[in-house]
């Protein structure tokens, strides 16, 4: 409390120095000067509190936009452009004059114009600028417990609508449009808001070990599936996302910014970014951030708040928030405040945050920002035009200037891939005959993408194989490893979707020349039953998610089908891959051909009616070759420890890419529970070992010799693996040191005594020496901050029939595996050597050697039940669809070649 009157009395002397005369109350402290309309309503108003009072919530942040709509008709008007998974509404603001709010679609469409050099000329460009307004789009609440954005960006609609005379507030509404969007994630932060004002007593507590100041397990950060939505912008998995990218390609705003909170004890975060920076952003648009921070500088140093920048938050994954945008030709920032993350916080020098500071913070550098843009209005137009026609150019230039997708293989996958491009806004074009281009024959239903468009960058930087860091980045890098210090890799170094959707491309540096057809991002796979009116069965071939979400369907249809664990041909010589799906007409019923066609249609896939079961190589459908298919029940572990990513990844995939409903335990109830009801149990990556420990480890042990399917995912499988747990029989690898290592003889020289405190004497000639003495001599292999990974896939085993021989996997962190001995298991998917293994991104070379031919996917009988151990992730931010038809094998191939008792 004392502090807090300290506080008090700070902010009413600051007050004093610089507003005296006006009457403070806490709205006209936000921003010194302004003179407030009556006709506008104020946070008191509607809500009953003061700007910064209380945390306010996804209801009354909605209430209260509704209410300035109501006021201001003509200076701003709300859109929804998206549901979240609960069903909230997702909703922007555009803020202007009343001539560019009264025509928002005359805005769009001059910005589309200005948007594609190849049918706007530099005159007609010219003329369009001297018309258009600059624009600036505010994103904030992207995590829903980064919580003061929302707030900010109500007083910034408040502000600029009800203070249109203020200096400031007169420059950006004479020539600058901003959009703000002040909540991108509802679900994140309804949970947070319910649950922290749920916890407060009779006062808000500012201690960091109170209950209000934790998160139970999953924190608000996330949305309803628990994604990270600022790493969602490459897959677009999301509806949150999706509806985001929807507006910004209708409106492309010139500038864009994300507003994010870190910890408390922090202070202020803005532009320009840190290193290393994706290098098909332009310097023009990294200097215009340059330029709106430095105004922020001005603003924070009027102000007397505390800011850094350049140090952390690095602009290199495109799948972020603040570079996404960067690829239509927007110059784009994250802003980050010290969190309050409730209504008070004490930081360790004793200060107290209230939320109110944190909201004026992130408000004051909105409004900056639209100064900023306003300021720089057509320098900013100028370079968006200017960026296409760049964009085009530098397409024109590379010698992958065109991507062609053959579509021979993985069909569900490429219309994956070509559909989200098209989502994207790039221009994707399918072609209607045969063509040649560099001397390679593609089939008409190729698609391909020339990058001389102005999205042009943004498919270089998602297409193509590898993107590097800077070199001095990443020499530094290397430095401070050798020095044992963090590496400053902030996130994943490859991300090229082709690899990631395990899809085939080529690229050509001509333009193709055959007749096509623009995809749509809503286009439909189309589904084919040839011959529908078999007699004998309905045969899917394995290895695409259309044939995957066929199964799926089915089986909740309750149609009977088997699987052929092998390939086989009929007598027609038709080829089948293994893993075909086999739908005898004998043991459905009578109406089976109207099933099988509308579940064809719903989910793409290809269908071959059969009217004789002759197979003259492989398994006949009668063999034992082929297995049942049931539909299991699929549980999986929910809630500490169990990291809420890859609970939610895991979940979103099973739920919404295979359409398949789970059922998520917490993990304290699996330490006992009876789980004889479910066929599979997953666990997603999390440190297991103190919540199930031994005795829950066997209650799942007894349960897989029952017949159960346990899947184990990433650190999961450290669990699995550990000695005392033993439902794994594999061991995870230190790091490797060659035997006769020249560092080691220091350390060697001194062998320590148990119970003696003292140790024999060592000379050191060399600094190298003591460095290699104070270094552990059992280490982990270095940290990992995310890669894109080669692995091989046995061809044999019926766990991984229908999948690709070579697929690409994540490997992120430091856990490298022994390979499984035969008496136990079999390792089915694995790295493939060192010179190979990395297929996008930046890797240790030691990691390189060691992680070759180590394991991938573990498959490991035990009773009537089995074990299967991915050692890395395989769902990562749901991004990873090559690996999806690996992991319905191990799901639902599995669960029909275990043997429960029935
Ligand atoms: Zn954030």
């Amino acid at each position: 409390m004392l502090k807090k009157c300290a506080h008090l009395l700070s902010s009413l002397l600051i007050s004093f120095v610089y507003f005296f005369s006006l009457a403070a109350n806490s709205t006209e402290k936000m921003w010194p000067g302004s003179e407030y309309s009556p006709s506008i309503p104020t946070f008191k108003d509607v809500l009953g509190y003061d700007v910064g009072e209380r945390i306010t919530n996804y209801g009354d942040m909605l209430r209260y936009f509704e209410a300035l709509e109501r006021s201001a008709p003509k200076q701003i008007k709300l859109f929804e452009y998206g549901r979240t998974w609960e069903g909230r509404k997702l909703i922007y603001a555009a803020i202007g004059n009343r001539d560019v709010i009264a025509n928002l679609d005359g805005f769009a469409d001059k910005m589309q114009k200005l948007s594609d050099p190849r049918i706007t000329d530099k005159s007609t460009a010219k003329a369009l600028i001297a018309q258009l307004p600059s624009s600036v789009w505010l994103g904030y609440g992207v995590h829903g417990n980064e919580i003061s954005s929302t707030d900010a960006a109500m007083m910034t609609a408040y502000h600029l609508l009800a203070a249109p005379n203020e200096a400031t507030n007169r420059k950006i509404l004479k020539n600058t449009l901003v959009f703000i969007d002040p909540l991108q994630n509802p679900d994140g932060r309804t949970r947070f808001t319910s649950r922290y004002y749920a916890t407060v007593g009779m006062q808000h507590s500012d201690d960091r070990l109170s209950a209000e100041h934790n998160e139970p397990w999953p924190s608000g950060r996330s949305n309803h599936y628990l994604f990270d939505m600022n790493r969602d912008w490459l897959a677009i998995t999301q509806p949150e996302t999706a509806g985001r990218i929807r507006a910004m390609n209708h409106y492309r705003p010139l500038v864009v910014i994300d507003l994010h909170e870190m910890g408390g004890d922090s202070s202020y975060y803005f532009s320009p970014a840190a290193q290393p920076f994706n290098p098909h952003m332009t310097k023009n648009q990294i200097d215009n951030m340059t330029t709106i921070g430095k105004n922020h500088g001005k603003h924070f140093d009027r102000y007397g708040f505390d800011y850094f920048t350049r140090e952390v938050f690095d602009a290199f994954y495109p799948g972020y928030g603040d570079s996404w945008p960067v690829f239509y030709g927007a110059s784009a920032s994250t802003y980050e405040v010290s969190s309050s993350r409730g209504e008070l916080f004490k930081k360790r020098t004793g200060e107290t945050l209230t939320y109110k500071n944190t909201v004026q913070r992130h408000f004051v550098a909105s409004i900056s920002t639209a100064e900023g843009v306003a300021d720089n209005h057509n320098k900013l137009l100028n370079d968006y035009y200017n960026y296409q026609t760049s964009a085009i150019k530098a397409g024109k230039n590379s010698k992958e200037r065109v991507y062609i997708l053959p579509n021979k293989r993985n069909i569900a996958g490429n219309h994956r891939l070509a559909t989200l491009m098209a989502q994207h806004g790039v221009e994707v074009k399918q072609a209607n005959s045969d063509f040649k281009q560099c001397g390679k024959s593609y089939q008409a239903g190729a698609y391909f993408i020339d990058t001389a468009q102005p999205k042009g960058r943004f498919v270089r930087t998602t297409f193509t194989q590898q993107v590097d860091m800077s070199s001095a980045f990443v020499k530094e890098q290397e430095r401070r490893r050798a020095r044992k210090l963090d590496d400053e890799i902030y996130d994943v170094t490859g991300w090229s979707l082709p690899l990631m959707f395990d899809v085939d491309i080529d690229s050509c540096s001509k333009a193709v020349k055959v007749a096509n057809h623009l995809i749509e991002s809503n286009d439909k796979l189309i589904g084919k039953v040839i011959n529908p009116n078999a007699t004998v069965a309905y045969l899917i071939p394995w290895g695409d998610m259309a044939a995957g979400r066929f199964l799926t369907a089915a089986l909740q249809q309750n149609i009977t089908l088997k699987s052929a664990d092998k390939a086989f041909t009929l007598e027609d010589n038709q080829k089948f891959t293994a893993g075909t799906l086999i739908i005898e007409k004998r043991s459905n019923d009578d109406d089976l051909a109207t099933k099988i066609i509308e579940i064809a249609k719903n989910t793409g896939a290809q269908v071959q009616g059969v009217n004789s079961s002759w197979v003259t190589q492989g398994p006949s459908f009668g063999s034992s070759n082929t297995v049942t298919m049931s539909a299991p029940k699929i549980a999986m572990a929910w809630d500490n420890p169990v990291s809420s990513l890859s609970a939610g990844n895991t979940r979103f995939v099973i739920e919404r890419q295979f359409n398949y409903p789970v059922t998520a335990i917490r993990t304290q109830t699996l330490k006992s529970a009876d789980l004889s009801n479910y066929q599979v149990l997953i666990l997603p990556s999390g440190d297991y070992k103190e919540i199930l420990g031994v005795s829950g480890a066997d209650n799942i042990k007894q349960w897989v010799k029952r017949g159960g399917v346990l899947i184990t995912l990433g650190r999961a499988t450290q669990f699995a693996a550990e000695h005392d747990i033993a439902l794994l029989d594999v061991k995870r690898e230190r790091a490797f040191q060659a035997q006769e290592d020249d560092k080691s003889k220091a350390t060697k020289a001194v062998k320590e005594v148990e119970g003696e405190s003292m140790v024999d004497g060592q000379l050191f000639s060399t600094k190298d020496e003591l460095v290699s003495a104070s270094e552990n001599t059992k280490e982990k292999p270095d940290f990992v901050a995310g890669v894109l990974a080669n692995i091989e896939v046995d061809q044999e085993h019926w766990l991984t029939a229908g999948v690709h021989k070579s697929l690409t996997a994540i490997a992120y962190g430091s856990d490298i595996y022994t390979p499984i001995k035969l008496a136990s298991g079999k390792n089915l998917a694995w790295f493939t050597d060192a010179e190979n293994v990395l297929a996008s991104g930046y890797l240790w070379a030691e990691n390189k050697k060691q992680l070759a031919y180590k394991p991938y996917l573990i498959h490991q009988p035990m009773g009537r039940g089995m074990v299967i151990a991915f050692t890395q992730e395989p769902t990562t931010r749901a991004y990873l669809d090559g690996l999806n038809v690996m992991l319905m094998n191990t799901i639902f191939r599995a669960a029909a070649h275990a043997r429960p008792l029935k």
